[in-house]
């Protein structure tokens, strides 16, 4: 999980990435580490992308970078949607604000629209929405008199048919295709006596994957990672939890990856951050709280987890399986305990965000978000608010805002553990009448 982040004591979002703790170094948080990607430059750090262009002309559609030097791409379509995926190594897009709104919006030729971003530490993506079948033709490197690379990658469409054929013969294996998961990491002697609870905040989103875009062009990606830093730091600030994040950056995380997080530390809460938008109603406003449930309370939640659970086809990966079923009778008794207690931290931040922040008519909502399915860990989801309203959206980029809502989080999360000085995590239990079913270690 090389995007996990386990917080210091001390020293608040000064964060060690597990990446460079595999390789025993400190980092502090920041700017991405340089990563050299396989063309093995020697420049150091990471190439720079400062424009993107799509041109149509006699039947193909070219998506031009201009970079500041020479990396290597490797494309390759997928079906249901049609897309194409170009993978680099790491780039730091630095391109206009236009660009970054291209999501969506502008149709050229073959191409729909595109987003960019960190696929996982050292690896960056693009991912084309494409108006229908095509296909990469070879990738071209140029480079300019002044010095500029250009890599032009040639999209011609063809028929479904080849495409298909396309699709399965430049498919990845799985393994190439999901993240890069790094190795277990043992407890250090400290995080081992630390009996603290654990508290995993998840940032929605992230990388190639934006999430919800208001008009003014901003993502929930960012609004929603500003927020879990904030209540990460409100958290630790008090001493009393050991804190984790999913993301400490702008990198796509895969839905079951965050789940697996959680699991694996052993968390004692996953909060998982997220920002709605309904852009044919701009006048829907205010704050919902969800937690897991295989029935959604009503369409409109249903809908809002369909679209959450997409965030991994967004950044250009199948779904792949999801966390395990929950097919094991020891598991489904615990998923409900479990949710007993999520419930019970659903109502606290009721309690507490009602007297500070709008709420949404329906303020507590279930549906079956892939990220609130771990069956041993107790998880809310919370969607801040709509970027679609105009009201929600400078609240969203309010820092007195933020703040206030941050604290009374963490009031909920206070009165949420106080009372449970004993292990305060629902274990695995043996069924009471199922004699013929050995019970698991969590
Ligand atoms: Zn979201």
């Amino acid at each position: 999980m090389p995007h996990s982040t386990r917080l210091p004591r001390t020293g608040l979002l000064r964060t060690v990435a597990a990446l460079a703790l595999a390789a025993g170094t400190l980092l502090a948080a920041g700017p991405a580490p340089a990563q050299d990607g396989p063309t093995g430059s020697q420049t150091g750090g990471a190439a720079v992308a400062i424009a993107a262009e799509t041109v149509s002309r006699d039947g193909t559609t070219r998506l031009t970078l201009t970079l500041s030097r020479a990396i290597e791409a490797r494309a390759f379509v997928m079906e249901r949607p049609d897309r194409a995926v170009i993978d680099l190594p790491e780039v730091n897009f630095q391109l206009d604000q236009e660009t970054g709104k291209m999501s969506g919006r502008k149709r050229d030729g073959a191409i729909a629209s595109f987003r960019y971003g960190l696929f996982a530490p050292g690896r960056s993506r693009i991912v084309v929405d494409l108006t229908g079948p095509a296909v990469v033709e070879a990738i071209e490197t140029t480079t300019t008199r002044e010095g500029a690379v250009l890599v032009s990658i040639p999209f011609r469409k063809v028929d479904r048919d080849t495409f298909r054929k396309a699709a399965v013969a430049g498919d990845p294996s799985p393994a190439a295709k999901a993240a890069p998961k790094a190795p277990p990491k043992a407890a250090s002697m400290n995080e081992a006596a630390d009996t603290r609870p654990l508290i995993v905040i998840d940032a929605g989103h992230g990388g190639t994957d934006p999430g919800a875009i208001a008009a003014t062009g901003v993502f929930e990606k960012d609004i929603v990672f500003g927020f879990a830093q904030s209540f990460a730091e409100r958290l630790e600030q008090s001493g009393r939890y050991r804190l984790l994040m999913t993301r400490d950056r702008d990198v796509f995380v895969p839905l079951a990856e965050r789940v697996r997080i959680a699991r694996e530390a052993k968390a004692d809460l996953f909060v998982s951050i997220h920002a709605d938008s309904i852009s044919a109603a701009p006048q829907v406003k205010g704050a919902t709280i969800y937690t897991g449930s295989e029935k959604a309370t009503d369409s409109e939640s249903a809908r809002l987890a369909e679209r959450e659970n997409r965030a991994d086809a967004a950044a250009g990966t199948e779904s792949g399986e999801g966390p395990a079923d929950v097919a094991d009778i020891l598991q489904e008794l615990t998923l409900r305990e479990t949710r007993g207690f999520s419930a019970g931290f659903a109502g606290r931040l009721m309690g507490q965000l009602s007297p500070v922040m709008e709420m949404s008519t329906k303020p507590h909502r279930e549906a079956g978000f892939k990220v609130l399915r771990s069956p041993d860990v107790p998880s809310v989801l919370i969607e801040l608010g709509y970027l679609s309203s105009k009201s929600d959206l400078e609240k969203l980029q309010s820092e007195e805002w933020r703040a206030r809502v941050t604290g009374s989080m963490a009031k909920a999360v206070d009165l949420f553990f106080s009372g449970r000085s004993t292990l305060s995590r629902p274990a695995l239990v043996a069924p009471k009448r199922s004699a013929a079913i050995a019970p698991v270690s969590p």
